[in-house]
């Protein structure tokens, strides 16, 4: 990683974005290009797309690591003057004169202008031994994304949602077989309908125990002792975004689950000053979907730094 980390006690900065995914990464760079300083907190390995490999992000063509395109996305916006710090923000709140304040991790603090959530969103896992290790080496959180590395595979889906039947019902027209495991099936009439009418074998009542394969996923056990020999588990569990932070700040959520930020064209949110982009404002959750969020937050949270500094300037002539 060439990009510079950046550590200091208490610092001002015009824009601050959490998040060192390709939200926040294009959202640094299109700040940056605007001439006001940056700071981007947050984990790059904690990215989503960290484990991931693109084949469907325009203008790059082969199957990329995400290891790859976050190096790239570092070096580039630190080539622009953002500066780094590799901690995750641990509280917000707002300053007097309409600053808003991070503390970080450790204990920093940071204030800023404009604020950028690019936080993405933690995607439910079975909590399993070895399960971190073999995501992208048999074990995906995303059928979307996946499904096309499994053509005439043996997949199983876990879950129990439409999330979990939607990604079966895909994987069934790309791979060999498919395997619903679920606890209980919570979806609706007519999904359950179109499940039993697909070739999809369902496991009720069973639950994943054992992931099996060292270095590439191999085969499960289930809790009853059966093994299944596969080669991808697809875990669909559903998604919940990391969202204290920005509620915390008065920030409106969607009012239906409050696990996605809500923001107008503009990327804005309801609060002046803080702007969101990615996986963080719901789905598709597509690396170019948050490219593009990044971009338009970046330049409107520019401008936003900029209109406070005139504002500010307004007051001190007067
Ligand atoms: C296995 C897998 C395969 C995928 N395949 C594809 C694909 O083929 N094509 C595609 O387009 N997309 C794919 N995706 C989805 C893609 O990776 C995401 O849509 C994309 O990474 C979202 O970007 P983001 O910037 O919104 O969030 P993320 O990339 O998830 O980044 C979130 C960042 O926020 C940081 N963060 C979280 N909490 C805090 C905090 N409190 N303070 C500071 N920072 C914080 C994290 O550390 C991280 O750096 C895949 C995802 C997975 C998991």
């Amino acid at each position: 990683m060439k990009a510079e980390t950046y550590r200091t006690e208490i610092q001002n900065f015009d824009v601050i974005i959490l998040g060192t995914g390709p939200g926040g990464l294009q959202a640094a760079i299109h700040a940056s290009r605007k001439k006001v300083n940056v700071l981007v907190m947050g984990r790059p390995e904690s990215s989503s797309l960290y484990k991931a490999h693109i084949e469907n992000y325009c203008c790059v063509e082969g199957v990329k690591t995400g290891q790859e395109l976050l190096d790239a996305g570092m070096s580039q916006a630190a080539s622009f003057g953002v500066k780094f710090l590799r901690e995750d923000a641990v509280a917000t709140s707002v300053t007097g004169n309409g600053m808003f304040e991070i503390t970080s991790e450790d204990g920093g603090i940071y204030r800023c202008h404009s604020l950028i959530f690019a936080t993405g969103v933690s995607r439910k896992g079975l909590g399993l031994k070895g399960e971190k290790d073999l995501v992208g080496r048999g074990v995906s959180y995303c059928v979307d994304c996946d499904a096309n590395f499994y053509r005439d595979a043996s997949v199983a889906v876990t879950g129990g949602g439409s999330a979990a039947v939607h990604g079966a019902l895909t994987l069934e027209r790309l791979a060999r077989e498919v395997t619903l495991i679920t606890d209980t099936l919570d979806v609706s009439h007519a999904l359950r309908k179109e499940l039993d009418a697909s070739k999809v074998d369902v496991l009720k009542g069973r639950k994943v125990k054992k992931l099996i394969g060292k270095d590439k996923l191999t085969g499960i056990e289930l809790d009853d002792g059966t093994v299944l020999d596969l080669d991808g588990l697809f875990i669909e569990r559903g998604a919940k975004g990391a969202m204290e932070l920005a509620a915390f700040l008065g920030v409106n959520l969607d009012p239906e689950k409050f696990t996605f930020i809500l923001t107008d064209e503009k990327q804005s949110t309801n609060i002046p000053g803080i702007f969101a982009a990615g996986d963080i404002c719901g789905p598709p959750f597509q690396m170019a979907k948050a490219v593009g969020e990044g971009c338009v937050a970046g330049m409107h949270a520019a401008l936003h730094v900029k209109a406070m500094k005139r504002k500010e300037d307004r007051v001190d002539n007067t």
